[in-house]
Order: structure tokens, then sequence, then C-alpha cells
């Protein structure tokens, strides 16, 4: 007999994908329920109900080991009143499973974790205009207030008296009077409130030669409806977003869905009020800071085909969208993309995989690509879509080095006397300045003067960094954290500490004293804690309330602010040091990123990189402005070393609390490493960070040709020296983090 797929009843068993690691799916017997692959369902495991996914309905297939005997399959519990998860994000799932060699369950769980998502919606209580008076209000005593509630709830759907009260700027108890006062009605309503269809034929601003040319490219990408990359490759200010835009327009034409990727959803204020000009209103969001309502909100708006386009983290990526029409990855070359633990992917590879899956095109845009991305550009397998000028009047900004070695800083300061007078004339001329250091808290590190003993965390191979912010010491690697002694640890001398090297806050003590007039904001993840303080932060600049910024990375990318004509880079070695495989580019991406961030309008812009090295051929390609240049210098040694991306890496760390435990599995594994032509194992050696969180860690390092199974490679290793119970092995395939 035929097994068919659809909801018949003839199927007893079926296979369920856990969110857990676990190898695979377990069978179990689909009992009365009419299931169909993509189901969520509950399911019992042990003493527990669990959710998960109907990955297979058909019987034991060739190859299974044993089936579990029919009369020992316990039944499917309930099937949740969902749209089966799509097929291509099944696929999407096993493939990341197989590619990073973690358990589907694993990946699974990635989809999965907003839990409050599966269980029915709960009831709205929402309101609307009655008919008393024909919904005027004319028995009561009318107030702006009042008036405000009626005009919002005549035009619009019932709402909640929360949503009412936002948008008329009243307290919810005026929708509750009105109710009282029988103006208005309350009804029950189920599900959360939808996300409004963003309208592609809102007024936009009207594109440039360049900027049209690249968007049609884009929009006949969306409309073709198959796999494409599309290289966005646009200097900083170029209008690269206007670009996607008008491939997200093209996909909501079509009643497709987009998902937007970012690095930090959280600094995507001033994106998201662009998006609501383009297209009248805000897309959904998804990123850590959502509240459990919101995420909610979203994931099952994705789920029934109700959020035609959602911007978010990599975590997005895992979404049920059941109908996209189109990916973008935004900043491409970020390294955030990346997820080090848990799951070791790369978001930006993997949305390609769904891209490829979903037979869709996906976008991605960057000022500065990675090698790899460059290299699939030039080898033809990305569409590569170049705007090489920046948008209207604004030319680059003019990029220049300070060799702190001819030109230093006085002692215990840390801006050269070319960067001081370029700050004082900056702001002495009415503009803005950002200083870029990439060091949160006040200083790096902190010594005993008597001894010189350093103060590192008990937990981790770091020192502890002093913050003045929340006067305390911080690691910064774990939570760690404990108020500055008065009494060194070492040699019990009293009030000897000394804070050695800038971070942000000892910077703007600097600027102070230079400047002592200016207003000097410090913006780093310790102030700008979620969305409504970089709200905030960003209104306080584009209305002129502050005059110098001091920031982390978190302030490199992304914004614009046309008054902000210089940007002084303090340490521009910073990133070097340590030499991974990916230090230069990872630098020239980030000093670009921050370069860009000056004279974005028409007024002119100038970076200062403060550097030791301006031979360095990053300083050279940042002060020349020539990316491809370095980009060609980088590829070739990387070619040369059969390094990636003409070469394959894969990471094995091995952490325990246990050192020796930790060591010996090191040298167990070292002990079977694959041997063949082109392979190469490097350790096993203590890692960098030796001591993270409280566990020693051991790296291997393996090396293999770009079109080696390394999949294969690893597994069959792993089987052969698999750690003993006590320690972890954690395996990063494209490794970013070499620590
Ligand atoms: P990129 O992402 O390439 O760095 P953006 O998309 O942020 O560049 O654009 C830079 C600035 O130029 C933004 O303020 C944007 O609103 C403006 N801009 C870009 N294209 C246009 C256009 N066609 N018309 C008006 N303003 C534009
Ligand atoms: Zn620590």
């Amino acid at each position: 007999m035929q097994l068919e797929m659809g909801k018949s009843p003839t199927i007893s068993r079926v296979k369920v994908l856990l969110p857990l690691p676990l190898a695979g799916p377990y069978d179990y017997a689909a009992g009365a329920h009419a299931l169909s692959p993509g189901d969520y369902v509950r399911v019992p495991l042990g003493p527990r109900t669990v959710t998960g996914v109907i990955w297979d309905c058909d019987a034991a297939e060739a190859g299974d080991k044993e089936p579990v005997a029919e009369h020992k399959l316990r039944e499917v519990e309930t099937r949740i009143d969902l749209p089966p998860m799509p097929e291509t994000l099944r696929r999407l799932i096993d493939w990341v499973a197989a590619y990073t060699l973690a358990a589907p369950g694993a990946v699974l769980k990635m989809t999965l974790n907003t839990p409050q998502a599966l269980k029915p919606p709960p009831m709205r209580t929402v309101y609307r205009v009655g008919d008393v008076d024909g919904g005027t209000g004319a028995a009561i005593r009318m107030t702006p207030a009042r008036q405000r509630v009626l005009d919002i709830l005549a035009d619009g759907p019932p709402q909640t008296a929360s949503a009412v009260a936002e948008a008329a700027a009243v307290s919810s108890s005026v929708v509750k009077g009105l109710e009282k006062a029988g103006v208005l009605i309350a009804q029950k309503s189920k599900g959360d409130a939808p996300f409004a269809m963003p309208d592609p034929g809102h007024p936009r601003a009207e594109l440039s030669e360049v900027q049209q040319t690249a968007a049609d490219s884009v929009s006949a990408a969306v409309q073709k409806k198959s796999f494409e990359v599309l290289l966005l490759d646009g200097v900083t200010g170029a209008g690269k977003t206007e670009v996607y835009f008008e491939g997200i327009a093209a996909a909501l034409e079509l009643k497709r869905e987009t998902l937007i990727l970012v690095p930090e959803i959280a600094l995507t204020v001033q994106w998201l009020e662009r998006f609501e000009s383009r297209f009248g209103i805000r897309p959904a969001e998804w990123h850590s800071d959502l509240g459990s309502g919101e995420r909610r909100r979203a994931w099952r708006a994705v789920a029934e085909g109700g959020a035609p386009v959602l911007v978010g983290a990599r975590s997005a990526l895992f979404l049920p969208f059941a109908n996209l029409g189109l990916i973008v990855v935004d900043e491409e070359h970020d390294s955030s993309y990346k997820q080090e633990d848990g799951v070791a992917y790369n978001a930006r590879d993997m949305a390609i995989v769904r891209a490829r899956e979903a037979e869709i095109p996906v976008i991605l845009a960057t000022a500065t690509p990675s090698l790899e991305t460059i290299v699939n550009a030039e080898q033809g397998r990305y569409t590569h879509l170049k705007i090489s000028e920046r948008h209207g009047d604004a030319g680059m900004p003019h990029v220049e080095t300070i060799d702190m070695r001819t030109d230093p800083p006085p002692s215990q300061s840390w801006l050269s006397p070319q960067l001081s007078m370029a700050l004082l004339k900056t702001i002495a001329a009415g503009e803005q300045a950002l200083l870029f250091l990439n060091r949160r808290g006040y200083a790096p590190l902190t010594l005993c003067r008597a001894c010189g003993h350093r103060l590192q965390c008990p937990n981790c191979q770091a020192w502890l960094v002093e913050h003045r912010h929340s006067s305390r010491l911080h690691c910064h690697h774990c939570d760690y954290a404990q108020a500055m002694p008065r009494e060194c640890p070492s040699c019990k001398a009293e009030d000897k500490f000394a804070a050695c090297g800038p971070g942000v806050e000892r910077l703007a003590e600097e600027v102070h004293a230079l400047l002592p007039d200016a207003r000097i904001a410090v913006l780093s993840s310790d102030t700008l804690t979620g969305p409504v303080a970089i709200e905030e932060f960003i209104r306080r600049v584009e209305d002129h309330e502050v005059d110098i910024l001091i920031g982390t990375q978190v302030v490199a990318k992304g914004h614009h602010f046309p008054l902000l004509t210089l940007v002084g880079v303090v340490d521009a070695d910073l990133g070097l040091a340590g030499g991974d495989l990916r230090a230069a580019e990872r630098t020239f991406q980030i000093l670009s990123q921050v370069s860009g961030r000056a004279g974005r309008e028409t007024r002119g812009g100038v970076a200062y990189l403060q550097t030791y090295m301006p031979d360095h051929p990053v300083m050279q390609a940042l002060a020349a402005g020539d990316r491809d240049q370095f980009l060609a210098c980088e590829g070739d040694s990387r070619k040369q070393l059969a390094l990636p991306p003409y070469g394959r890496l894969a990471a094995l760390i091995l952490s325990s609390e246990n050192e020796a435990a930790a060591r010996q599995a090191g040298r167990a594994l070292a002990r079977s490493a694959p041997t063949g032509d082109g392979i190469m194992v490097l350790g096993p050696a203590p890692a960098p960070m030796a001591l993270l969180r409280g566990r020693h860690r051991i790296r291997l390092l393996m090396k293999v040709p770009r079109a080696a199974p390394i999949q294969r490679l690893l597994q069959d290793w792993v089987t052969k020296a698999p750690p003993p119970r006590n320690v972890r092995l954690q395996i990063d395939i494209d490794p970013y983090s070499f620590n």
C-alpha cells in the first residue's frame, strides 16, 4: 500500500524531532491524530511532556537501525494548532546540523526557543466605538484626550486599552472611562495584534542613477523567484539601505516575506525610522531585548504568515517563515553573525543556505566585504553590484594616520597633539567629533604599585577591568565583579592600585580636561543598555546636545549624524594584537566603518588613525582608501598558506574543570589526528584564554584543503578518541575566534 503524506489516518508511526541534543528524531505512534510532516506536537519523553516537530511520517526507512517495536511506541499527546513548520526550514535545520556537527535537536531548539508562542494565544480585551449617538460621544463631557481616543478607534480596528492609550498619549483610564460611559464597547479577541502591511507604494526618495541600476537588479532577482546571491557592495553612505528597500518593495508586491538580518539589532533605531518613512509603518522585530509577549507575537505572526517584513538578529534566521521572497544580510562581514556557543554557525552563510533551499535571492550588503564573499563574487558565484560613491554631495572622508612615535601624547594621556588640535577646531566650528576606542570601562588593567600584582578574574585568564561608572572591577568574559579592594591581595599594601591604559571612561576625563565646556557622551554596552537608551542617545546627538562622542564598537556602525565631521581612532593598532587569521581584515573593516561616520553630508569629514605602525598594510590601505588593493594582498597571503577562503579550518576546544583531564584529552586527540594530503593539525595547546568561566581550555586546529570532506574527517577523528565525561569537546567549523 502506498503511504500518503497528507492527513492520512493510515500513518501510525511518526518520527518526531525534539529540541534536545539527541542523535535524531524519535519514533512515536500517531494514535488518533492526523499528522503531517512539520506539525508541532506534544509528546511524552520519560516522565515529561515535550514539544517537538514531526520530521517524517514514513515508516522506518532503509538503513535505519532496528525500529522500536510497534507495541512499545508511545503516543503523540497533542497536535498544536499551528501551520506546520515549512519544509525549507526543516531542511535548513538538517543542513545546519550536518554542517556544524551539532545534533539536529540542538538546531531545532533555536526555532523552538519561544515556548509561549506554541501555547494557544491569550484572549485580549479590545475596544471599539459603540453605536450610542453614532459613536460621537455627544452625551458625555468631551475632553481633548477622549476625543483623540475616539478619533483613533473610529478610523481603525479594535485595539487594547494600552495600545490606544499609547497612540493617543493618554492614560488607559481614559479608555476605561469611555467604556463606562457606554461610548466604547469592550470585546474579546483571540490572539495578538497583527502586524500591519508595509506599503510598497508609499512616497519615497528618488534614487540616483547608480542606486536605481542596483535597485533594478535587486527587484528583478526577487521577481525571478530563484536562488541568487547578490553582493551589494557600496561605500559607507552610498545608500545601500535605500537600494535593498526596493527589493523589499518587490517582495511585498508579490505578497512574499522579507527577512533582514542585522548584526546589532539594538543599534537599528535609525534604520527603523528609515523603514517607516519608506513603507509607512515599522516592520516586525526579533532580538533579545523583546519582552516575552512581543516575542510570542512576532513568532506566531511569522508562523501564521502575518509578518510581511521582519528585521532581526542572527537567530531570526530560524523563524518559521513559510513564504519568504527575499533575505537581506546587512553588514555581511560582521563577525557577530558567527555564533560561538552552542551550535557554532555563521548566520550569513546559513542565510545563503536558507535562500538556496527556498529558491529565493539573498542580498549581502556591505562597504567592506569579507574575503570569503569577495572571492565568491570574483569567481562569479555572486552577482556583484557596486556603488563607489556616496549619495548626494557627500565625499568620502579624508583618512590620515598619526604616527604616535613622532607625535606622542603627553604622559598618562592618549590623544596626540595633532588629534587634540583637530578636536578643538571641530568643536570651535560647532561640529561634532567621535573618538573611537574599543575598550569598555576606565582602565583595562589595574596593578599594585608596591609589588606589581595585577588584579585578575578568579574564573578566567583575564584582567579585571575597572569601571568608574559602576565603581567596580568587572571581568568582561564572565559575570564576575567586585568592589575595588583597598589592600593588595598579594603584598597587603594599602591604596597602591594604579590604573594602566585607557578605556572610554578614562578617555572622557582627558577630553574633559582639554575641553571643559564640551558636552561629552560615553557610549558602550555599559551605557547603551537597550533600545530606549539608544534612542535617547541618537536624539541627543541629532539635536546637537552632544559635542563629543566617545565610544566602543557600538558607535562604529550604521549611524548617520550630519554634524559629525571628525573621527579620531585612539588606538588603531588594538585589533591587530594577537594576530589571528582575520586580525588585519577585521581591523580594516571596523576602522573603515568608524571612519565612514565622518562627513556624511556636505561638510567634509576627516578621520585620524593614531598608530605606532603607520606602515602596516592595514593603515596604508585605510589612508589610501584602497580597499581592493588591501583585499588582494590579504587574499594572496591567505592563498599561499592555504587559509580560508582557500583552505578550511576547524577548531576543537576541549574544556574541563579539571586541567589535567583537558590536557590528557588533548593529547589523546592529537595521537589519532587525521593525516593525508594537505591536512594539518596544530596543537594541542592551551588556548589563549586558557581559563574561561572556571574551565581549563585546550585547543587543536585542523587545516584542510577546500574540497576535503571536513565533517567526515572530524567525525572519524572524534570517534577514535572520544573525550571522557568530565571533558567537553566543542567543534567549531570555520572558526572566527581563536581564543
Ligand atoms: P549606506 O548604508 O550605504 O552606508 P545609507 O543607506 O545609510 O548608506 O545612506 C546614507 C544616507 O544617504 C542616509 O541618510 C540616506 O537617507 C541618504 N540617502 C541615500 N540615498 C538617498 C536618496 N536616493 N535620496 C535621498 N537620500 C538618500
Ligand atoms: Zn571572568
